[in-house]
């Protein structure tokens, strides 16, 4: 893909910046991949579904690439033309998930080396969340044609269908229904939030992409592993000045819901001792867990708090509710967190005037995921190699992807790269040039790694 020339002189000047201080993009594999190509290619495809613009250059805007939206279709059918250019095969199934498949040189039927992640976006969403893991893969696809290589084992790409779940609303949503942990009906039935006269499937049928493929991680298309490179959407690498995160899994949550009741009471004439003042209590709760996880190395956030409708100045309330969220990487510590909040929000419970009464409910309950060692090994092979020991560094991630369903199913890991800030899921949202680069170096080193790794399991893995 061409960039205009604008596109292509803002690029350059970029580029030559950005690459003095870059680490080496050279790895094990003997292959280099097209820094300028993937960022050329990345941003020209943003054309569809740019928006919310915030500086002066070209690429200065965020993206509003809804899944399944006009744009979506577009830069979906752009990428089919792409993958067939390069000699793949693609499949796409009943959730419109998009499998590019480039033979190898065993002409083995075991499933292929994936790199997968998404091409929509948020609405005010911006141009590197899920878009950098399909141009990246897009990219070692080109680089490896470019230098006439094969893989042993058949490799390829994944566009997954509403990853961010903002127009339909169930993030990852088809790869939970690859994964066999969402119905293919509940999936369809996902009504526009805006419409709801449109559902999913109907929009699947109106783009042609509701495939024949069954949507099933055993019995549709199977994936021999599932790599994703994806930016940090957090600040942890920019804070300790590493450019490569090894990611080691997905942190356990669990969210807890809670109604607290007390009594309704003159704010003048009830003195303190005699109230059941429900929204002090849970103001203390909040506090409390806040603190609770603080000494946990955790992480507790409300962020529903609800007092009936008609409260009023001069009067108790009634009754408050609140959601607890509570994350880590271990479940034991989530449990742990979990139950000294239980103990603390009784004894509060009881603390002021004539106390309060509460009950809770679990809504979720999502374990930790922990990705495959040998994945990990290939990733961290990659960054030692493109960056050394004090390049990387292990990361959870703090967020769903994909590759948290993928992992039920095939051998997955993920790599991350820096963005500005920490920022995602804004149009400010910011990967530099060299860290797209090195992130996509590093997938192809991972990719490359880890189909020898599959070969001396022997060609039946
Ligand atoms: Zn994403």
């Amino acid at each position: 893909m061409q960039a205009t020339p604008r596109v292509a002189q803002a690029l350059r000047l970029n580029l030559a910046h950005s690459f003095s201080t870059c680490a080496r993009l050279q790895g094990a594999s003997g292959l280099k991949i097209n820094a300028d190509r993937l960022w050329e290619t990345l941003h020209e495809t943003c054309k569809w579904g740019e928006s919310h613009r915030y500086g002066e250059k070209t690429t200065e805007t965020g993206m509003a690439r809804l899944t399944l939206t006009d744009d979506d279709a577009r830069v979906r059918r752009w990428l089919a033309a792409e993958v067939e250019k390069l000699g793949c095969t693609l499949s796409v199934d009943q959730m419109g998930n998009m499998f590019a498949r480039q033979p190898g040189k065993l002409k083995s039927a075991k499933p292929m080396t994936a790199m997968g992640s998404h091409l929509d976006t948020q609405p005010r969403g911006g141009r590197y969340d899920g878009i950098l893991g399909v141009m990246a893969a897009l990219e070692v696809l080109r680089t490896m044609k470019d230098n006439g290589f094969s893989t042993n084992f058949d490799i390829g790409i994944v566009n997954w269908t509403n990853e961010e779940g903002a127009r339909f609303p169930k993030s990852m949503c088809s790869s939970g229904v690859w994964a066999g942990a969402v119905p293919i009906q509940k999936a369809w039935n996902l009504q526009d939030i805006h419409n709801p006269d449109v559902k999913l499937r109907s929009e699947l049928i109106r783009h042609g992409y509701l495939g024949e493929l069954p949507c099933d991680a055993t019995s549709g298309f199977r994936l021999g592993a599932h790599f994703e490179l994806h930016i940090e959407q957090g600040p942890i690498l920019t804070d300790s000045g590493r450019s490569i995160g090894i990611v080691q899994g997905a942190q356990g949550y669990r969210w807890l819901a809670f109604t607290i009741k007390g009594k309704d009471a003159h704010t003048g004439t009830t003195p303190l001792s005699a109230r059941q003042d429900p929204l002090l209590a849970a103001s203390r709760m909040i506090a409390a867990s806040n603190d609770i996880a603080t000494r946990h190395d955790a992480l507790a956030s409300t962020g529903i708090l609800k007092v009936p409708s008609n409260a009023s100045t001069n009067t108790i309330a009634s009754e408050v509710t609140f959601t607890l969220d509570i994350r880590h990487p271990l479940d034991d510590v989530v449990q742990a967190v979990q139950k000294k909040c239980l103990e603390a929000f009784t004894r509060i419970a009881a603390q002021d005037g004539k106390g309060v009464t509460f009950d809770w409910t679990l809504e979720t309950d999502s374990p930790a995921v922990r990705f495959d060692k040998g994945c990990i090994a290939s990733v961290q092979e990659a960054a030692d190699t493109l960056v050394g020991p004090n390049g990387s560094m292990p990361l959870t991630s703090g967020a769903g992807h994909d590759s948290v369903y993928t992992s039920k199913h095939c051998p997955t890991t993920m790599i991350f790269v820096p963005c500005k800030d920490g920022v995602s899921h804004h149009p400010t949202e910011y990967c530099s040039p060299e860290h797209c680069a090195l992130g996509t170096q590093a997938l192809l080193e991972s990719v490359v790694h880890y189909d020898s790794f599959r070969l001396s399991q022997g060609t039946e893995v």
